[in-house]
């Protein structure tokens, strides 16, 4: 886009992920920048994140990402480098102000504003869903870098307002089958599920491989309650009649995991457009999603009336570039996919 390059030495999205917000700061990747954030902890915003404790002034996260990402992914820390940050309480930087404000997606997610002396506004949303009531709106932000995730125009789920009530009446379902549930689903989401069952009565016991678990009672020290949760290698499990027992995705399609044959077996996928279905006697698998369709992402643009939007292709390339196209030529929003995939070819 013409006249963009200078804008883009400092506010822009790298091949590497890394989202650069000013001056000063940079979410989600490495970047020779003062500060960086880290919006929530799912692997492909945690890239780098070892090398910025090492070159980095100063990391800011919520405390709930902070217990995910040293729990489940190794991340070591020396109290005096990391910064615990609540949601819309600034901190400045110089002369750069960066402030948390909530988004739906994982516990502890985030979307970050940074202002800076001139009173440039500069939003990044990391992860959401549930623009308007979950996620923040901001209004009024001169540059507004996306996730695209879902920002082809075919990714919509009509049902997402209905995806919890959904997901409990499949559960309800397996439950009939088997008192034995098995859900295979993502960290984050699964936490998220557990919150949900527990809210609709649900109070078998969850179980859970051990990290995950000392995860969990981290998390309820920040104020969460899980119920009745056990590690998986904790001999009471063997004697269970009934349970749900929680199982990573990855062991699936990496085929560590098969379903089991002597309980039901739930996926939860955020690529199934549908509600759900059944895929064998004992299987479901449940269109659950922690993004934005592609409605929910346009109106989440439109609603921070935008001065520029650029859209994250480091993580989805084609449908960035899409989603930069369409608010081009249907709405008239200038909107760029960054970086180009000509130079992700690079
Ligand atoms: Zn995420």
């Amino acid at each position: 886009m013409d006249g963009l390059a200078p804008l883009f030495q400092r506010i822009d999205v790298k091949p590497n992920g890394s989202i650069l917000l000013g001056n000063f700061v940079n979410a989600d990747g490495f970047a020779k920048k003062q500060v960086r954030v880290v919006t929530h902890a799912h692997l492909d915003h945690l890239g780098g994140l070892q090398k910025s404790h090492s070159y980095q002034g100063m990391i800011l996260m919520t405390p709930e990402t902070f217990v995910y990402a040293s729990n489940l992914y190794n991340f070591k820390a020396t109290k005096s480098k990391v910064k615990n940050m609540r949601y819309g309480n600034p901190i400045k930087i110089w002369s750069e102000k960066i402030t948390f404000l909530k988004a739906d997606h994982i516990l502890g997610s985030v979307q970050v504003l940074v202002e800076n002396e001139k009173g440039l506004r500069v939003l990044y949303s990391g992860d959401f869903k549930n623009p308007g009531w979950g996620t923040e709106i901001v209004e009024d932000v001169d540059i507004l870098i996306v996730d695209a995730t879902y920002g082809c125009p075919h990714m919509i789920r009509d049902y997402k307002d209905r995806q919890e009530e959904i997901l409990v009446d499949v559960v309800e379902r397996a439950m009939k089958y088997s008192e034995k549930v098995v859900i295979f689903s993502y960290y984050g989401k699964s936490e998220e599920v557990i919150l949900i069952l527990r809210r609709w009565g649900f109070d078998q016991p969850v179980i859970m491989e051990r990290r995950h678990y000392n995860t969990l009672k981290e998390l309820e020290r920040l104020g969460y309650n899980f119920g009745e949760i056990l590690p998986s290698d904790h001999p009471d499990t063997k004697r269970l009649d009934e349970g749900i027992f929680l199982v990573h995705l990855n062991r699936l399609n990496r085929r560590k995991e098969q379903l089991r044959k002597d309980t039901s077996n739930i996926i939860l996928s955020g690529w199934f457009f549908e509600p759900y279905r059944r895929v064998a006697e004992n299987a479901w698998e449940v269109g659950f999603s922690d993004h934005a369709d592609f409605e929910d992402t346009i109106f989440y643009i439109i609603q921070n009336k935008p001065g520029l939007v650029i859209t994250d292709a480091s993580r989805s390339g084609k449908c960035a570039e899409a989603l930069a196209r369409y608010l081009k030529f249907r709405y008239g929003i200038k909107a760029v996919a960054r970086p180009s995939q000509l130079s992700m070819l690079l």
